[in-house]
């Protein structure tokens, strides 16, 4: 008798990399479904809605589906389509608004997968689960605030509003002019000596001149100590500051969702790359049959993995996958 749901392989996540694995998976034949608990390519949905990727368009595309956009670098709202049609194109199985909650290893078949919505069973795995739904804390006083953001949307709300925004790599340096231009009075707050070297190389003029002529004050070697209804606390070379604020933008980066991995029984690097154990070369974690594939891989490293260099991971984890079943097949 067939199981319910039983299928080759279950896939978490439907952003790009889910999706490139869905496509991967329909043209080496083997059954799949793609679970996705938010709306297809959740993290970019939930991107800021003026945002431009840094990747020329084709460097985004999967499944031999051309992306055209209209400016040298795609903006969210042409990616969004763009990966509405890869999906309707390649006629992918996604599920969405369907979350998994829990991956277990079994017997008869390898995995039982339980789902907001049902029961599968699946051969083999692949978590695609990106780094976006959590956000680094700052852990200071008051961060806990309605008035403090670690994802921002546009920039109509903060006008006229004394804003300050956290680090100094590409998502600040973008919240900070965008603000900035639309009538708020910006202050960053910069660990660093200077803005990151991998703010996109045409923003950085920009930045740098409006804080040299003082438009966007810049405190740099600087950190926040805790943030109050009507001001925050920084800690600067020349000690303690209070700044009257309205708004904090703590643009401070995000990680994977380490306890999802770690109650599936996936092993992370002791160090504080937190690392996904897998094989390097066939993204098969410590779970015989469960893989990794897209930016979940670099675990706090986020800036080693984007869709540019891990849509490859597709291929390389269903050809392993089929590998496997050929071989089991033989025997
Ligand atoms: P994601 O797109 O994050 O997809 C993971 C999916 O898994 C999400 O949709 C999430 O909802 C879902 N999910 C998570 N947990 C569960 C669960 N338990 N059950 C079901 N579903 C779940 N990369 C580039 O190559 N070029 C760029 O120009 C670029 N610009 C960027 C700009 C910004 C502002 C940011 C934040 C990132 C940018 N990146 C860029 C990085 C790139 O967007 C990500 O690398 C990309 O989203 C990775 O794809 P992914 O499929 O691995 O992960």
């Amino acid at each position: 008798m067939d199981t319910p749901n039983k299928i080759d392989i279950l896939i978490v996540g439907g952003g790009p990399i889910g999706l490139a694995c869905g496509i991967e998976a329909k043209k080496a034949g083997l059954s799949y479904v793609i679970l996705e608990k938010g709306c297809l390519v959740n993290s970019l949905y939930n991107y800021p809605a003026n945002m431009t990727f840094f990747s020329t368009s084709e460097k985004l595309e999967i499944g031999g589906v051309p992306f055209i956009s209209h400016g040298d670098k795609p903006t969210r709202s042409e990616a969004l389509e763009y990966y509405r049609r890869v999906q309707q194109s390649w006629e992918l199985k996604v599920n969405l608004y369907e979350k998994v909650e829990k991956v277990t290893p079994g017997t008869d078949t390898r995995f039982q997968i339980k789902s907001s919505k049902a029961t599968y069973n699946a051969d083999s795995v692949i978590v695609a689960t990106g780094f976006y739904d959590k956000p680094n804390l700052m852990n200071i006083p008051g961060e806990d605030l309605p008035k403090v953001k670690h994802y921002y949307d546009e920039p109509h709300p903060y006008a006229n509003q004394r804003v300050l925004v956290v680090g100094a790599a590409n998502s600040s340096v973008d919240v900070a002019l965008e603000t900035y231009r639309k009538g708020a009075e910006v202050t960053m707050v910069v660990r660093e000596e200077e803005i990151s070297s991998r703010v996109k190389y045409w923003v950085r003029p920009d930045i740098d001149n409006r804080i040299k002529e003082g438009s966007i004050k810049a405190y740099f070697k600087s950190e926040m100590i805790e943030i109050k209804e009507h001001e925050v606390i920084i800690k600067t070379s020349e000690g303690l500051k209070s700044i009257p604020n309205d708004f904090v933008m703590a643009m401070t980066g995000y990680q994977p969702d380490f306890s999802f991995l770690q109650n599936i029984g996936i092993e992370l690097c002791k160090d504080e790359t937190r690392k996904p154990m897998h094989n390097e070369e066939t993204y098969e974690t410590n779970i015989a049959g469960l893989y990794l594939a897209g930016v979940v891989c670099g675990g706090m490293i986020t800036t080693k993995w984007f869709i540019e260099n891990s849509r490859e991971h597709a291929e390389i984890v269903i050809r392993q996958i089929q590998g496997e079943k050929e071989v089991t097949k033989v025997n």
